[in-house]
This record gives C-alpha cells, sequence and structure tokens, in this order.
C-alpha cells in the first residue's frame, strides 16, 4: 500500500533538512505523499514543492501551532492558504513574539559570558528560532552532550536560559486554520499525559472550536495505541491523519516516514479523506 508522512518539520522552522531534501528523502523512502508542518510557519512549502514536482512526490501544505489549553496542546493545519489574510499577521506576530523571546535568552547566555549573537542565529537558521536553536548552540560550545541534555539542563522550562514565549490560545489556532481554508488537527493526543475522560474533554472542546482530525499514528506510538486513537477519530468522525514529527538530526531517532525503529506506516488512503474534508 502507499504510504505518506504528514508530520515533518524542515529547516524553516527548528527541523535541519531543508525542506528540498525532505522531498529528496520521501522520494527515496517510496513514500506517495509528505507534509510539511514546520512551527509556525509556511515559509518552506514552495520550496517542497518545487523539488517534488520533479521526482512526481505529492505534497500538502501545514503548519504546526502551538497552544495552549491546560498544558501545551499542538494543533496542526492542512491545505491553509499561506497567503491568507486571517493567517499571515498571526503568524508574523508569534514570529515577533519569538523574536523579542529569543533575544532575551541571548542576553542570558551572553550574561553568562557564551559567544551567542541573535543576528547571527537569524544569518544561520533562518526567521523562526525556537529553543532547538539554542540547543544546537549550546551543543556547539561543548556545553551540553546532545540536543535533548541541552534541554534538560538550560532550555526545558524551569532552566537557566529559559524564557517563555507567548502562545495562542487554542480557539484562536484552531480559527485562522478554518479561515485560511485549512483543515485543523489534534497533534499527538498521548503527548498532553490525559487519561481516556481528559482526552475526549480535549477533543469535544477542541470540536466545539472547529477541529476536524486527529493524529492517530505518530512516531513512537505502539499499535495498541494508535487502534485505540482510531477508533476515538472514527467515534468522533475526525479524519485520521498520521505522521513521523521528523526533525532531522534534532530528533535523530525519527525517521522520515517509518518513524522510530520503523513503527509507523501512514496509508495514502487517510491522505484521501483529509483532500475531500479540505476540498481539494
Ligand atoms: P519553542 O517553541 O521555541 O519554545 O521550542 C519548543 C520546541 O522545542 C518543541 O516544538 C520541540 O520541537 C522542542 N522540544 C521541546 N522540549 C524538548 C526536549 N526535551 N528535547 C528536544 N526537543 C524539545
Ligand atoms: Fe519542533
Ligand atoms: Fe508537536
Ligand atoms: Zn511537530
Amino acid at each position: 500500500m502507499r504510504q505518506i508522512d504528514l508530520h515533518t518539520h524542515s529547516t524553516a522552522s527548528d527541523g535541519t533538512c531543508t525542506p528540498a531534501e525532505i522531498a529528496a528523502l520521501a522520494a527515496r523512502q517510496g513514500l506517495a505523499a509528505v507534509a510539511l508542518t514546520d512551527h509556525d510557519t509556511v515559509l518552506g512549502y514552495p520550496a517542497l514543492q518545487e523539488a517534488a514536482a520533479i521526482l512526481g512526490l505529492e505534497t500538502v501544505p501545514g503548519i504546526e501551532i502551538s497552544t495552549k489549553y491546560g498544558g501545551a496542546v499542538h494543533i496542526l493545519g492542512y491545505y491553509i492558504d499561506p497567503h491568507s489574510p486571517e493567517l499571515e499577521p498571526v503568524l508574523n506576530w508569534v514570529v515577533r513574539d519569538r523574536d523579542e523571546r529569543n533575544e532575551k535568552m541571548c542576553a542570558l547566555m551572553a550574561a553568562d559570558g557564551l559567544p551567542v549573537s541573535y543576528a547571527e542565529m537569524k544569518r544561520r537558521f533562518g526567521e523562526v528560532i525556537g529553543r532547538p536553536h539554542f540547543a544546537d548552540i549550546l551543543v556547539e560550545l561543548g556545553l551540553a552532550s546532545s540536543v535533548r541534555d541541552a534541554f534538560d539542563r538550560y532550555v526545558e522550562k524551569g532552566q537557566r536560559y529559559y524564557v517563555p514565549r507567548t502562545i495562542l490560545p487554542i480557539e484562536r489556532a484552531i480559527e485562522i486554520i478554518r479561515l485560511s481554508g485549512g483543515v485543523p488537527v489534534l497533534a499527538h493526543p498521548f503527548q498532553y499525559k490525559r487519561d481516556d475522560a481528559g482526552l475526549r474533554e480535549l477533543i469535544e472542546y477542541c470540536m466545539s472550536q472547529g477541529l476536524r482530525g486527529m493524529e492517530c499514528r505518530y512516531s513512537g506510538y505502539s499499535p495498541e495505541q494508535s487502534a485505540y486513537l482510531e477508533a476515538l477519530a472514527e467515534e468522533y468522525s475526525l479524519v485520521k491523519t498520521g505522521g513521523s514529527d521528523f526533525h532531522g538530526s534534532n530528533k535523530p531517532q525519527i525517521a522520515l516516514g517509518t518513524g522510530i525503529m520503523d513503527n509507523l506506516s501512514v496509508p495514502y488512503e487517510w491522505l484521501v479523506q483529509l483532500k475531500e474534508l479540505a476540498g481539494k
């Protein structure tokens, strides 16, 4: 059966592969389609599309927005119009807010004598800079042994260089995805540490705001976990999606298309239903 990957991050956000490299990897894996779901930006999509066209690979425009509902919740949006007047100003605002937070993190590091410059980070990493880029720098400077270690000791909440950023309310994230023609999907539902009742509460609230889908297959989720999510999606009439959350070497254990130790496979049939819902 033809397979797809609907959750990937490129150098346009905190991945380490360019959109063109993602297209090449997806083609090499024999995937039928790949979605780009960078955090807070759609800037990588044209390059993915261009590279994929040559390879005969189908692409899906997407985004992943960090929101808050109780704790952190991530919402994916598929088939958003990147030039929508609803989407663009909000994303610009999110990136400016990131810049302000990031400048503060740089200042904390500089105060400890670390040679970091935000202007240089922007040149090197691009428009959307997040804590994974700071983690990269801490590894390079020899202060941490891995991105994971850098998070644990320096940039995770409560650690020395952590500065919070403003997070969009979940209602607003779902709304801007819908208003820009996209399909809002609940990302990696087990990441929120909710029990069955808690997860149902989250799903029902999101659906009251316009949620249309749920990520049922995800790197690291067991077949039992995926089956549980698929049954929930069917019960709530949500479209099923799945993807690896590929970040290149920032999450080295995750492979495009196949997840962690080959545990992931997402059928093309799911994309057919997503497209139908998006009117594509
Ligand atoms: P930011 O949005 O800039 O505050 O950074 C959040 C991003 O950092 C998330 O989307 C993850 O990709 C990544 N992240 C968060 N916690 C960790 C962790 N413990 N190890 C590696 N990456 C993480
Ligand atoms: Fe990320
Ligand atoms: Fe996420
Ligand atoms: Zn992601």
